[in-house]
């Protein structure tokens, strides 16, 4: 029992965004604790894919291309300031492909407005994608070339910014899941503990798809979207590719990650053969190669998802409690801008003109 335990920010969450957040505070110079109900990590960003895109398929110009792609600037900084340095990192850009009428007209509209927008972004023939990719052998109508995507491995960059929070002094409380966001008044005043509360004036929730159950007294509605994911030991393409039933990424270690489900079924962790062979199939019909190698391992995530389908980053109605979730889809990649814009708030009471439209009152 430790009654006594104080910061100046609890942090209640321990994936991505909750780890990228108590960095950055804990840099700025705050005292800051941890609270993660198991280990850190071990949920969404233990399963996502690990695309650093500024966009996605069916996505048009707005606010979250405006903060994907602040975050996919800072993402080569943020690697290096947290010791992330063995991440497999690939910046030669992703590949999307499109495969009937329908995905060229959305593949090619998107190719036009992220040029118009600035963004490097060009269309390939299927043999411009083969030579680029000669895995890509199975039948594509076209296919893009967006360069300044990137990719990464998830799990490693956790880990390093576990161990970047840890050395920095930020107190990681494993094991240990939060009851409640204490409330006096309006004000946030701590994070309740089985074992006794940690007392501090602000609370950042970022607890990913678990979120709503723990907004005190307002609503946030953030709830679950499962993926499912397999990872084959195969020669796989060098650049990620996406296609919009799912992704294919090569990790360094000589594993091919496919994937994933979005399914709508709460908290339904079980993983389905039938989902996972879709999966592999899906992305053995564009990298021939891929239809017989051997499944070493297969998992599922639940992605936390908003009701309008946009992050929700801010303060909320009560004072000291300031919200990092619903980042859906792009958790990994909105890491760094996440953590950033969540340290100006707190520490400067900053509050970018970026994050207007993607505050919890939105939803009130
Ligand atoms: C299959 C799949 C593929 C994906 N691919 C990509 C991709 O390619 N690129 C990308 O950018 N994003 C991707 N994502 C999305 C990304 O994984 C998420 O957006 C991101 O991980 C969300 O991070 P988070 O920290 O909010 O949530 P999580 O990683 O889920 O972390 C939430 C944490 O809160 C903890 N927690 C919950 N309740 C409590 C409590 N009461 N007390 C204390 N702790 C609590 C949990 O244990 C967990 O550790 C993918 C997701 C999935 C599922």
């Amino acid at each position: 029992m430790s009654a006594e335990r104080t910061a100046d920010v609890a942090v209640v969450g321990g994936g991505i965004v909750g780890l990228a957040c108590a960095w950055e505070l804990r840099r700025r110079g705050l005292r800051v604790s941890l609270i993660e109900r198991g280990r850190p990590a071990r949920e969404s960003t233990w399963a996502a894919a690990g695309i650093i895109a500024a966009h996605h398929y069916g996505a048009g110009p707005g606010p979250l291309f405006d903060l994907l792609r602040r975050s996919l600037a800072a993402y080569p900084d943020f690697l290096e300031q947290v010791g992330a340095d063995a991440v497999g990192w690939c910046a030669d850009g992703i590949l999307a492909v499109a495969r009937n009428a329908e995905d060229v007209a959305e593949l090619t509209s998107r190719v036009s407005w992220l040029t118009a927008a600035a963004y490097p972004a060009e269309l390939l023939t299927p043999w411009e994608l083969r030579a680029l990719e000669p895995s890509c052998t199975g039948p594509v109508e076209t296919a893009a070339l967006f360069p300044a995507d990137a990719s990464l491995d998830p799990r490693p960059l956790a880990a390093a910014l576990e161990q970047a929070v840890r050395s920095a002094g930020v107190e990681v409380l494993t094991d240990s899941p939060a009851t409640s966001i204490q409330v006096t008044g309006s004000r946030a005043v701590g994070v309740g503990l089985a074992d006794g509360p940690v007392a501090a004036p602000t609370v950042v929730l970022a607890a990913g798809a678990w979120c709503a159950g723990l907004a005190p007294g307002f609503r946030l509605p953030v709830r679950p979207c499962k993926g499912q994911m397999c990872a084959v030991r195969a020669e796989g393409p060098r650049r990620a590719i996406n296609y919009p039933e799912g992704v294919i990424v090569s990790r360094a270690d000589g594993r091919v990650v496919l994937g994933a489900t979005q399914e709508d079924v709460g908290f339904d962790a079980h993983i389905d053969a039938d989902a996972i062979r879709r999966v592999h199939g899906d992305a053995a019909a564009l990298v021939p190669g891929l239809t017989d190698a051997e499944i070493v391992e297969t998992w599922m995530g639940f992605r936390p998802q908003s009701a309008d389908g946009f992050p929700v980053i801010g303060p909320t109605p009560v004072q000291g409690l300031v919200v990092a979730t619903g980042h859906f889809t792009k958790g990994i990649a909105l890491a760094p801008v996440t953590a950033e814009f969540v340290a100006d708030f707190v520490c400067d009471g900053r509050h970018d003109p970026l994050l207007a439209p993607l505050g919890p009152t939105r939803f009130h």
